[in-house]
């Protein structure tokens, strides 16, 4: 079987710029992707935080141009799941959900993360039917509705503005008395008409025979319960990485992040993590794209 020096596996930023500094660095290597490029940028309305776009670029944009980059440098693509990773003798062994395995050297994980949900009734059963983890896929579809954003960190209130386009009200609610959201966004929202912020509160229902009517809300501080009439939720309460598949392979914090030197490299030799599935303090584009870099230039140097 042919042996690859490295697999990258996810293709958002991370693992994007991992392949254009594995590409560029003449490595025999592979970047596998389950879905399409981009991860999580994919459903991001506008980035506005990413060095050298000073009037903000769409999220889609965004990674279609790292997509581009990356293929330019001309590493190997393809579409399949990682299901697991096993060593073998001096190799790595990695299964996909299709049917061959494929051996390697070295591998990165850049397999990022996904949003939380809130375990709340009605939240299941209405996912799709107004309940939503993607303002950019699914806002237009709430023109001139009212919807409820639940969370307070920087996607939640940039979502909620993102909605005020389409909606003609925007419900924040959030568990705190303050955002947790960056101090440009909070103003953003503060300032924005069409957005109330409904504090203390979390969502104890989501209500709906087939699509989204209403929410049921605790307020923290008073333990009231109250009703606000919304057609749609858009939920983001946080993230949970994709690491499923390395459990037990490599050390993790509590929360199932990996843990990584600043080489990128992980507790077992030849796989190295990157972008939003490893254990750090800030997780964004530019994090990532440093991470994937830094973890390509590793497996350079420590393979030769
Ligand atoms: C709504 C929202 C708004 C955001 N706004 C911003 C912003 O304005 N600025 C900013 O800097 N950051 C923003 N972020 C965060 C940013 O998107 C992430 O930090 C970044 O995408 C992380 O990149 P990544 O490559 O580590 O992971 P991801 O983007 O999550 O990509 C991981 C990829 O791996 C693939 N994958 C997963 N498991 C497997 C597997 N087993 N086999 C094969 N492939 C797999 C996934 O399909 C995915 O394509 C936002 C995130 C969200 C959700």
């Amino acid at each position: 079987m042919d042996k690859k020096q490295l697999v990258i596996i996810g293709s958002g930023p991370a693992g994007l710029a991992a392949a254009i500094y594995a590409g560029r660095a003449e490595l025999h290597g592979l970047l596998l992707e389950k879905l399409s490029p981009g991860g999580q940028v994919l459903i991001t309305d506008r980035v506005e935080n990413y060095p050298g776009f000073p009037d903000g670029i769409s999220g889609f944009e965004l990674v279609d141009k790292m997509a581009a980059h990356a293929k330019k440098f001309g590493i190997e693509q393809r579409n399949d799941e990682v299901v697991s990773i096993e060593r073998r003798d001096d190799a790595l062994s990695i299964s996909l959900a299709g049917e061959d395995n494929i051996l390697t050297e070295a591998i990165i994980i850049a397999t990022g993360a996904t949003h939380r949900s809130l375990g709340v009734k009605g939240e299941k059963e209405l996912t799709g039917k107004g309940v939503s983890y993607c303002a950019t896929c699914d806002g237009p579809f709430f023109r001139d509705q009212v919807v409820a954003v639940v969370g307070g960190g920087d996607s939640a209130v940039q979502e909620a503005i993102f909605l005020t386009r389409f909606a003609k009200k925007v419900y924040l609610i959030h568990r705190r008395d303050e955002l947790r959201a960056t101090k440009v966004l909070q103003k953003k929202a503060f300032d924005n008409d069409s957005i109330e912020l409904v504090w203390d509160s979390v969502v104890e229902e989501i209500i709906g025979a087939d699509s989204v009517e209403a929410v049921r809300i605790r307020n923290k501080k008073t333990d009231q319960d109250s009703v606000l009439e919304v057609q749609g939720v858009f939920i983001f309460v946080g993230i949970q990485p994709n690491t499923g598949f390395v459990k037990g392979l490599v050390e993790m914090d509590e929360q199932g992040f990996i843990k990584t030197d600043e080489w990128m490299r992980t507790s077992e030799k030849g796989i190295y993590a990157a972008g939003d599935c490893r254990s750090k303090p800030l997780l964004q584009i530019v994090t990532a794209v440093s991470d994937g870099a830094t973890a390509a230039f590793a497996v350079e140097h420590d393979l030769s």
